[in-house]
């Protein structure tokens, strides 16, 4: 037996989630890996799974969890045998594919990733896809600085959704590498946390969130936007000459309210970010920079740990933007 949590839906009963338990053969005998999970996390994605908010659960019931660390106990794929340290982002688990809120897994073996060394299974969901996703922008903006030329420090750097899990571990990676970091919030309470983080300037959101002019005082040589909307739209209209914009989130909304001008009179470059469908090569090279890169007394900063029974709170409280940093989920305790 193993305990999970199970998204149902029902005519009678609704959209509800809740702990259970489960026997294991209860796993989808889709999978060719069997996983202990030690840890998993809150995401975005699993806010708005848990609670409905957005279709993301495909099918039901569902186990949701975008994410797990922890170790083999039976694999019938090339890659992996009993005792090997793995973690999981996206492909669909948690969505289509029972996934890591739970004691127990069973996935796909191609869709596994080593554990890296020097990193602890509670480190890796600490991380999580908020910070993978995170290094996916910052490895993005770095191949673009080395075509263009730029060197670290000769201009800012603007983080939106600076508070949150995305925007958290990019302020960290970009400090460590040298950058300037300007990271924008609406929550001016947390500034302290965000400057010991690795930002140099903390500014209100609001002032990104509104509708704006299509071409505005060039500012940014690099953007990570874990936002959308407005605030995507007026990040590319304040990018500098040549500079790169990195979009991989919708905290604001999904539109893009913008023009075409900051590409075509400024050469802006954006970048779109899918941490889902990545290919393996991506992944395992974000995750041996995230092991080699990522300051860990900053992830601990960073980091709040809850219980499998905490998880359904603490997904309505990631959609109300009221969860710093990152949340990592104890399945076991
Ligand atoms: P978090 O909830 O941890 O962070 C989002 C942050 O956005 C909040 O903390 C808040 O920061 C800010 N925010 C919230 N609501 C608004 C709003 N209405 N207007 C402007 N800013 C707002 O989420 P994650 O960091 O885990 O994810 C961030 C985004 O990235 C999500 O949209 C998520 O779906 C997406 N994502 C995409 C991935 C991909 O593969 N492309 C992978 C991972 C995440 P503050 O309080 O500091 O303003």
């Amino acid at each position: 037996m193993f305990k999970c949590l199970l998204i149902d839906k029902s005519d009678d009963a609704g959209y509800r989630c809740g702990l259970t338990e489960l026997d294991e053969d209860r796993l989808p005998d889709t999978g060719d890996v069997t996983v202990r999970v030690d840890w998993s996390t809150i995401n975005y994605k699993d806010g708005l799974a848990i609670t409905g908010r957005s279709p993301v659960v495909r099918s039901f019931p569902m186990v949701p969890g975008i994410d797990f660390a922890g170790s083999v106990v039976h694999s019938g794929h090339p890659r992996w045998k009993a005792g090997d340290a793995v973690l999981l982002n996206g492909f669909g688990v948690g969505e289509t594919h029972w996934g890591g809120l739970s004691q127990m897994a069973r996935v796909k073996g191609d869709w596994l990733v080593a554990l890296p060394t020097g990193l602890s299974a509670r480190e890796a969901m600490a991380i999580g896809t908020a910070g993978y996703t995170a290094m996916l922008c910052v490895m993005a903006l770095e191949r673009h600085w080395h075509d263009a030329g730029v060197q670290p420090g000769s201009g800012e750097v603007l983080v939106t959704g600076a508070g949150g899990g995305v925007g958290s571990v990019a302020i960290a990676l970009l400090a460590a590498a040298g950058h300037t970091v300007v990271a924008s919030t609406g929550r001016p309470q947390e500034a302290d946390y965000l400057k010991a983080l690795g930002a140099s300037d903390v500014i209100d959101r609001a002032s990104l969130s509104a509708p704006g002019k299509p071409l505005q005082k060039e500012r940014w040589m690099g953007v990570v936007d874990a936002v959308g909307s407005h605030t995507l739209a007026n990040a590319c209209a304040s990018a500098r000459y040549g500079a790169a914009v990195t979009a991989c989130g919708l905290a604001q909304g999904m539109d893009l309210p913008a023009s075409v001008a900051p590409f075509i009179l400024r050469g802006v470059t954006l970048y779109g970010i899918d941490s889902v469908m990545a290919p393996l090569a991506r992944r395992e090279a974000a995750w041996q920079q995230l092991a080699q890169r990522l300051d860990r007394s900053k992830l601990a900063a960073m980091t709040r740990s809850i219980g499998l029974a905490d998880a359904p709170a603490a997904a309505a409280d990631i959609l109300a933007g009221q969860v710093r940093g990152r949340l990592v989920v104890d399945v076991n305790s």
